[in-house]
């Protein structure tokens, strides 16, 4: 009889910060420059150069911690872990191990069962390393410091989540903290944001953990659900075979849907861990935690609840609109031009995710200005142009962020509320379907929308369908 198994997964999240120059030197952390361009003493790892601590950092980790209620640690410090990996120039990484930044919070998310918290061990600030490109071709490796130095926090999970969906929450609801603050771009398969799953399996009641191994190189929600269900499975059919689940690192290849062990599991101890010297210890005064809390702005569940009662709009609008502070910010910002919240959110929640989904684009990605999207709203509002021009016009804005009062303008799209033209075409459309005219007066409605659709297209859309109606029914 085969046994009921719980899975229990806790989370190490690395994110990379949206600061202009790296955690201990003045050097760029633009992503994508030539190999080794963004170096200098201090991110090679040269003898006698010494670290100075980017302020910035220290505000971006404490306002993530503020906002997934963790204790600040006014008084933290760094240490040095000690390793060697090439794209490692030092021989070891500066990081937090005794006195992390941030301790004890949590996120809620939301879960089939209800809403549930998942706790926050510590977040603590730390370098990224290089990049290793390995030329299979010349059989050599190319070593790029660019990213060495690069700051990152590593958001560490109590294990309490239980399963891929709430893996996937979880990850998304940090997203939108850490976006809405600013504080990194998030993106999974930028690398921006990375996550390593620890996961364990036990006889569901039993109240001990199981031994848990460690997943790396998970870089879509996508490949993180297969690398659990892929996992738990692994760790169960151990189990039943009476063997030992081994506490080790592995390695996810998504293309083969299958983990390999890549190293056994290493102790802090092993790493030889000891306080960084060439840094002073960090203090957090009052009035500066005072002054980084003043910033903190209105995060996704506030902007969500305000939504509804300030713009009167769904929840179902309000949750997409909030799903990316990108597209929240747009919202805002064009419904105070136009007035017309309702009609705001229709365009972004239809059209404009419809061309995201097309172009293979995130809504952080949307680039047009407001005043363009309240400009089309208005057009539309006051009959200048049709519903169909208007589709076409958005999609200008949406990608060349034309300004659509011109656009109509030279493209000769206005709406023609020219009445006898109109009856011209009309005129002309009866003459050229003299079935359908018999239709209508024998009572077939169908009819009328027939002829309607021919206007309509004679126009090539620029009439006003309700006017075209009435004015068919007047001459029939
Ligand atoms: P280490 O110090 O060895 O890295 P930690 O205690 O810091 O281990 O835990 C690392 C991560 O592993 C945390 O996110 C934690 O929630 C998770 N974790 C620890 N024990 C288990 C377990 N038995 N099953 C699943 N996840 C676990
Ligand atoms: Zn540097
Ligand atoms: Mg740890």
């Amino acid at each position: 009889m085969s046994k009921d198994y719980e899975t229990v997964i806790g989370l190490e999240v690395h994110v990379e910060l949206a600061t202009k120059t790296k955690i201990f030197c003045g050097c760029s952390t633009a992503f994508g420059g030539a190999p080794n361009t963004h170096v200098c003493p201090v991110c090679s790892g040269m003898p006698g150069a010494l670290p100075v601590l980017n302020k910035k950092v220290v505000e971006y980790a404490a306002a993530v911690g503020l906002a997934t209620h963790c204790t600040i640690n006014q008084n933290c410090k760094f240490d040095r872990k000690n390793y060697f990996y090439p794209d490692n120039p030092q021989n070891y990484q500066i990081s937090q191990l005794y006195e992390p930044i941030c301790q004890n919070g949590y996120v809620e998310i939301e879960t089939e069962a209800g809403s549930k918290k998942v706790g926050i061990h510590e977040i603590h600030m730390e370098e990224d390393a290089g990049k290793l490109i390995h030329d299979d071709w010349q059989d050599c490796s190319y070593v790029d410091y660019n990213r060495s130095g690069v700051p990152l926090i590593e958001i560490v999970s109590e294990p309490d989540m239980r399963s891929a969906d709430e893996v996937i929450a979880y990850l998304d609801k940090l997203r939108l903290i850490i976006q809405y603050l600013g504080a990194s771009d998030c993106k999974l398969q930028e690398g921006s944001m990375r996550a390593d799953v620890n996961l364990s399996v036990r006889e569901a009641g039993s109240a001990k953990l199981g031994t848990r191994t460690e997943m790396k190189n998970l870089n879509s929600f996508k490949a993180i659900a297969r690398a659990i269900a892929n996992e738990r499975q692994r760790q169960i059919d151990l189990l039943e075979e009476g063997r030992p689940v081994v506490q080790e690192t592995r390695r996810w290849d998504d293309n083969q849907e299958y983990s390999y062990a890549m190293r056994s599991k290493e102790d802090a101890q092993d790493y030889r861990y000891f306080p960084e010297p060439d840094l002073v210890p960090v203090v957090i005064s009052d009035q500066w935690l005072q002054e980084i809390k003043s910033r903190q702005p209105e995060l996704r569940d506030e902007k969500l609840r305000r939504y509804k009662t300030e713009y009167q709009i769904p929840d179902y609008d309000a949750r997409i609109l909030t799903s990316s502070k990108k597209m929240a910010d747009l919202f805002e910002e064009t419904a105070a031009i136009c007035k017309k919240p309702k009609k705001v959110s229709n365009w972004l929640m239809v059209e404009a995710m419809r061309l995201l989904k097309e172009e293979n684009l995130e809504p952080e990605d949307l680039s047009f200005s407001p005043a363009h999207l309240a400009a089309l709203i208005n057009l539309t509002e006051e009959g200048a142009i049709s519903g169909t021009v208007a589709k076409e016009v958005f999609e200008a804005v949406f990608r060349e962020d034309v300004d659509p009062v011109s656009y109509v303008e030279e493209k000769g799209l206005k709406a023609d509320t020219d009445a006898d033209a109109l009856k011209k075409i009309l005129e002309q459309v009866i003459a050229d379907h003299p079935q359908s005219v018999t239709d209508y007066r024998n009572g077939k409605e169908k009819a009328l929308g027939f002829l309607v659709g021919q206007t309509m297209k004679a126009t090539r859309g620029k009439a006003n369908p309700a006017m075209i109606n009435q004015m068919l029914r007047e001459m029939l």
